[in-house]
């Protein structure tokens, strides 16, 4: 088993570009929330590939139709329709009011299209506004245009100069988004619930300051679901719980279940300044993807997983918020909603991980000191409890050994 683990680190060193710092696992299949390693060993996962496999692993529905798909026709272009494209743009219209959706393959894809359309939507107005409000502890994407909206000096410095018209302001400070609005401003971009950031749900203060300048100034709100969208918080998107309507969406991750795509969902108002060519992709939206994202959807809404979340999601904080209060001097704070949650350590989470991995449980570590849990939606409570055990005991193993 070594050997094969070996062979493997050995040959991605010599060949594969060395941007990931990976963990020393190597998955070769899954079942529900569980992972199997070369060695056969298994693993309650908690992260779900960062909030990819919404159905878990190897969902017998999804496998079908993947493969069923597979088998038929894969991919033909946006060039020419084909029979899903619609059906999966008319389900998110309805989880989301925004009745249209331009697909595409990836998150940070979800948000450049998302960026584009908001200045396209003030070009065709005539009025010159190019600039665009973020977060503070924001993520949305690596590339040009999502870097610089992402406020992480660190993957940003290497690839400047990025857009200069971006304004960063403090998150949950609704005068400092006050302060930054103006007549210049195309458009405010912002996680409902911070994902990268430490998992950091917007306040409805905070809420309330974004809905104000849209009203007041006709800004563009652009709610970035990637992570917290598609049933992840119990709501079909956060932006719902915070009654906010946004002009535009970007998700991605759970909408394919691990095969990816992505999307741009758009206001009818936003639409109306759009024309062809304005912006495209050769993959988005083809027939395999989007027969992955129906499957998905189907499960969320028809197949009472959404419900199924409301209830395990309770359950999972909890139990959660028990292990916290049992942790005072390691755990600081509990934050999340439905099956998205962070603990904020009182030192660096990176400990965690391997610690979660030698007793069985998949775990990230996010903005440092945060342990970031995003399982499968399709878990249950027994899971949960068997799962916030093992991460339980890594807790107390790297507690005691501080
Ligand atoms: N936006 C948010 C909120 C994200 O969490 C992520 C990825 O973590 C992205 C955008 C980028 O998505 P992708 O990695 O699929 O490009």
């Amino acid at each position: 088993m070594t050997m094969v683990m070996d062979d493997i680190v050995a040959r991605e060193a010599r060949h594969v570009l060395q941007t990931y710092r990976r963990q020393p696992v190597t998955f070769v299949r899954g079942e529900g929330v569980r992972l199997y390693d070369a060695g056969g060993r298994e693993y309650l996962d908690l992260l779900s590939g960062i909030g990819v496999a919404a159905l878990g692993h190897g969902h017998p529905g999804l496998a079908r139709a993947v493969a069923e798909q597979a088998a038929t026709l894969i991919h033909t272009s946006n060039l020419f329709y084909h029979p899903l494209q619609g059906e999966v743009a008319e389900r998110l219209a309805s989880l989301s009011g925004l009745p249209r959706a331009f697909f595409c393959n990836s998150g940070t894809e979800a948000v450049e299209a998302c960026l584009k359309f908001a200045r396209r939507y003030w070009y065709t107005k005539g009025e010159p506004r190019q600039e665009f409000i973020a977060l503070d502890e924001s993520f949305h994407g690596r590339t040009f245009g999502s870097l610089s909206v992402t406020s992480d000096e660190h993957y940003r410095t290497p690839f400047e100069p990025l857009l200069p018209t971006v304004t960063f302001v403090k998150t949950n400070d609704p005068a400092a988004l006050a302060r930054a609005v103006s007549k210049n401003t195309a458009a405010i971009i912002a996680e409902p619930v911070l994902g990268e950031g430490g998992i950091r749900p917007l306040t409805a203060a905070f809420a309330a300051a974004i809905a104000d300048a849209c009203a007041q100034t006709g800004v563009l709100f652009i709610a970035d679901e990637v992570q917290s969208g598609l049933g992840r918080t119990g709501h079909p998107f956060y932006f719902k719980a915070l009654g906010l309507q946004p002009h535009l969406v970007s998700i991605g991750k759970a909408l394919g279940g691990g095969v990816p795509v992505g999307a741009a969902l758009v206001s009818q108002d936003v639409a109306d300044t759009i024309s062809f060519g304005d912006h495209g992709t050769t993959y988005g939206g083809n027939l395999l993807a989007c027969r992955a994202a129906l499957c998905v959807l189907t499960e969320l809404v028809d197949g009472g997983l959404a419900e199924q979340i409301g209830h395990v999601g309770r359950h999972f904080e909890q139990k959660l918020r028990a292990i916290a209060a049992a942790r005072p001097a390691l755990v600081k704070e509990v934050r999340g909603a439905g099956l998205m949650w962070g603990l904020e350590l009182t030192r660096d989470a990176a400990e965690i991980v391997p610690a979660g991995l030698e007793r069985g449980v998949v775990v990230n570590r996010t903005a440092e000191t945060v342990v970031r849990l995003l399982p499968p939606l399709i878990i249950t409570e027994p899971d949960v409890d068997e799962a916030l055990a093992r991460l339980d005991a890594a807790l107390g193993a790297v507690g005691a050994a501080a």
